[in-house]
């Protein structure tokens, strides 16, 4: 909170917007949202983005507001989640480090009477009250999808298909793969496609993936064809070991999250595309829940997700994902998520 407001000069960066109207909830509390996010590394999302719409909809509701990041440290994570119970939030949005921790957190919490809400990852035999993310499947499938039709554009004969699979901890990687499996396995089956090798990457550690990559490189003497990553950090990585071997550009390789980055990497025709994830919808959405629980009202979704561990059906929204190529870069610039100077630095 410090460093935010020695960035901006003014107390509501700290999320204390103490000129705002208490709404006090059914429990008589104000409410006060916190909020975990993961680390910096593994997306530039989180603090490129999330970070940044999710201030915006708490502002637009004058609700207060903690939101930090445990930056890969789960026992960070944990500390962060205590010190916000302390302080008073009604309602706590976390992004999980992995599903045991997240679930520790969620159940402390609730057993505090803090509401809880999973955002983007679902917390596996967790207990949050709600779940706000993408159709993840969805996303993995646009991901199959784009690969195949870039290796049709390069006319590439039975290719050799690498994956770079995120984190085994981040049940979204599952669904991820889930998806793209659903396109590419029958092309393997028919032998349209080569599966090559197929690896997670753990905590999305982009350094670690191209050290991953370069190993398959190795190991296929040279022979993959395309690459699926499954976010555009790991891309980058593909891609820069793709440059060493003068590769990049003749190899697809796929992402997500339409990072400055990532959507750099498509006009310099070495990625293939990206899934654009409307994140502004994504926090708006997550903030209207938790400013809702935390003045005590309750709200349908309209839909639910089966957690796959102890089978609870979480109340969700899941939003919709969309492919980006060359050609329309342009709609995530019109859209306001990345600026025409991000796009040109390739950061946040
Ligand atoms: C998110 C992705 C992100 C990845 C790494 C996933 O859970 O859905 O958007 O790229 O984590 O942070």
């Amino acid at each position: 909170a410090a460093v935010g407001l020695l960035a901006t000069g003014s107390m509501a960066a700290c999320g204390d917007n103490s000129g705002s109207t208490d709404q006090a909830g059914s429990g008589g509390k104000t409410p006060k949202i916190g909020v975990i996010l993961p680390d910096s590394k593994s997306s530039a999302r989180w603090e490129g983005a999330d970070r940044k719409f999710l201030e915006e909809a708490f502002k637009a509701a004058g609700v207060k507001y903690d939101i930090q990041n445990a930056q890969g440290d789960k026992t960070q994570f944990q500390t962060i989640a205590d010190q916000m119970i302390t302080n008073g939030v009604t309602a706590l949005m976390i992004v999980n480090l992995d599903s045991g921790t997240g679930k520790a957190v969620l159940d402390k919490a609730k057993s505090q009477g803090v509401a809880t809400i999973d955002y983007d990852r679902l917390t596996l035999g967790g207990s949050a009250q709600y779940y706000v993310s993408f159709d993840n499947v969805a996303v993995g499938k646009l991901q199959g999808e784009g690969l195949s039709r870039c290796l049709t554009d390069k006319g590439a004969k039975n290719p050799v298909v690498a994956y770079l699979n995120g984190s085994p901890t981040d049940n979204n990687a599952t669904l991820f793969k889930n998806g793209y499996d659903s396109v590419l396995k029958p092309k393997f089956d028919s032998k349209d496609y080569t599966k090559g090798p197929d690896q997670s990457v753990p905590d999305w550690d982009n350094a670690q993936a191209a050290t991953i990559f370069e190993q398959m490189l190795t190991s296929t003497k040279g022979k993959i064809d395309g690459v699926l990553a499954a976010n555009d950090g790991l891309g980058n990585a593909a891609i820069s070991v793709l440059k060493k071997n003068k590769l990049n550009g003749k190899v697809p390789v796929t992402g997500q999250d339409a990072t400055p980055q990532g959507l750099q990497n498509i006009l310099a025709g070495d990625q293939c595309m990206t899934v654009y994830k409307a994140i502004k919808e994504e926090a708006k959405a997550a903030s209207d829940l938790a400013i809702a629980v935390a003045k005590g009202e309750k709200k349908d979704t309209g839909q639910t997700v089966k957690d796959p561990e102890g089978g609870r059906d979480v109340p969700a929204v899941l939003l919709t994902p969309k492919a980006i190529y060359k050609e329309n870069v342009k709609d995530v610039v019109a859209d306001g998520f990345v600026t025409k100077d991000e796009l040109c630095t390739g950061a946040y």
